[in-house]
């Protein structure tokens, strides 16, 4: 097949890494895509992925016999409506679906209407509103940005003033959602769909914190790592735990969208909390998940090809579930000084050779850049390292020994990604 990844950042990179390892001779094309993209597929760096007719024509006139759309700007775009218009197969849903990412009062909508547990939350449009759902809901107060936000329109905290400010920030450009905060281990779970039928991967669990022990700011996630053992001791197997989720979060909305005539082609990222009182939805992405999909592909051992295809040509139901490995999968972002407030871009990374020499080590590059000084980090989140092992020390110490031969001036990353699940 002759594949077009749309999208720049590490999670292209792994998905494009997943195409290659399926040794079927795929041709691999990526745009924009980035320094590490480029040793692994052909990138078409004049193209801007979120034009719709650019990408279209392009498709059409390369015979592209498959579109991936990695991130949310091109399908809130509407990209992928005006690629299944030609009559080319797209992964990614149209702009009306992706809403469930681009707004999360669209997404509350959508669970209360399919009768998808979730958390309560209040539509807030100005300073009395914030403050009066502040105090209805009680601390620790959650205040969401409802549009795209890149994972910082988010605040969790005890201290209302901070609460406040954060409402502040967003109001003027709209409302704001207070929430009901959810208490529990969160796990992000990747349906794909067909727009009718749903197949799920395996669940991972990502680290939105900047530093270690979860303290710092939210960042787009740190690190990740799958499978999650523990889900066995809470639900029997992961295979219940994913069935009931398919059961109570995934069909449900899928049925739903679809008899709005708005049916849902792609990935449908739940995003969940595991409360005392049951599985919660905190929030749906519209596309995979950056950095779980590293690790969930770092694991499939099905074509993904072929469950992509099956998914954007409606033929989902006759496609065999996917399957994979019980190796332990965790990655490690390496991030640059500063981020996520201030990232330092421009400084020369090297060591990567070295780092991907060690066993069962990949790298999947965020951002990075060939210039005459070299291979330079060219934003916050510049690289993944990402390791496969029999168990999560092995995973662990592999991706840990392979991050030391990284050197990047200023650069941080977590050092507890697994910890707890390798001991
Ligand atoms: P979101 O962008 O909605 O995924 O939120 C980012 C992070 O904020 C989540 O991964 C959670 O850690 C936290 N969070 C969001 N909503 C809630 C909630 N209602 N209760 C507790 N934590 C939350």
């Amino acid at each position: 097949m002759k594949i077009l990844v749309l999208g720049s950042g590490a999670r292209e990179h792994a998905i494009l890494l997943a195409l290659a390892a399926e040794g079927a001779g795929h041709e691999l094309l990526a745009a924009p895509g980035n320094a590490g993209i480029a040793r692994d597929a052909e990138l078409v760096a004049d193209l801007d992925p979120n034009d719709p007719v650019a990408v279209t024509e392009f498709a059409g006139s390369a015979n592209i016999d498959l579109v991936i759309v990695g991130p949310e700007a091109p399908l809130i775009a509407g990209v992928a409506d005006a690629l299944r218009e030609r009559g080319i197969p797209v992964f990614g849903p149209g702009k009306t679906a992706a809403q469930l990412e681009g707004s999360k009062a669209f997404a509350k909508r959508v669970m209360d209407e399919a009768g998808v547990p979730t958390g309560r939350a209040v539509r807030a449009r100005n300073r009395a509103e914030v403050e009066t759902a502040l105090d209805e809901l009680g601390a620790p107060h959650v205040v969401k940005a409802d549009g795209l936000a890149a994972g910082k329109g988010v605040i969790v905290t005890d201290d209302r003033e901070a609460a406040l400010a954060h409402a502040d920030t967003y109001l003027p450009s709209g409302p704001v959602l207070i929430e009901e905060f959810l208490a529990g281990p969160e796990v992000s779970l990747f349906f794909v769909s067909d727009g009718d039928t749903v197949r799920a991967l395996s669940p991972a669990q990502d680290y939105k914190r900047a530093y270690d022990g979860d303290a710092g700011p939210n960042t787009g996630g740190m690190g990740a790592y799958s499978p999650l053992p523990w889900l066995a001791d809470r639900f029997g197997s992961e295979a219940e735990f994913v069935a009931e989720v398919a059961r109570t979060v995934a069909e449900p909305v899928i049925r739903h969208l679809d008899a709005e005539g708005t049916p849902f082609i792609g990935l449908l990222y739940a995003g969940l909390i595991l409360t005392d009182s049951g599985i919660k939805v905190i929030e749906f992405n519209a596309r995979f998940g950056d950095p779980e999909t590293q690790v969930v592909l770092a694991r499939l051992t099905s074509p993904l090809s072929e469950l992509l295809m099956a998914a954007a040509s409606g033929r989902l139901e006759s496609e065999p579930d996917p399957t994979f490995s019980s190796d332990a999968a965790v990655t490690v972002v390496l991030a640059s000084e500063g981020y996520p407030e201030n990232p330092v871009t421009g400084r020369q990374l090297a060591g990567l050779d070295a780092a991907a020499s060690v066993a069962g080590v990949h790298l999947a590059h965020a951002a990075t850049a060939e210039t005459v000084d070299g291979l330079v980090a060219t934003g916050g989140r510049v690289l993944n390292v990402v390791a496969r092992g029999t168990d999560f020390a092995e995973a662990r110490d592999r991706a840990y020994r392979a991050l030391a031969e990284i050197t990047l001036p200023g650069s941080h990353h977590r050092t507890d990604i697994a910890a707890r699940v390798a001991e």
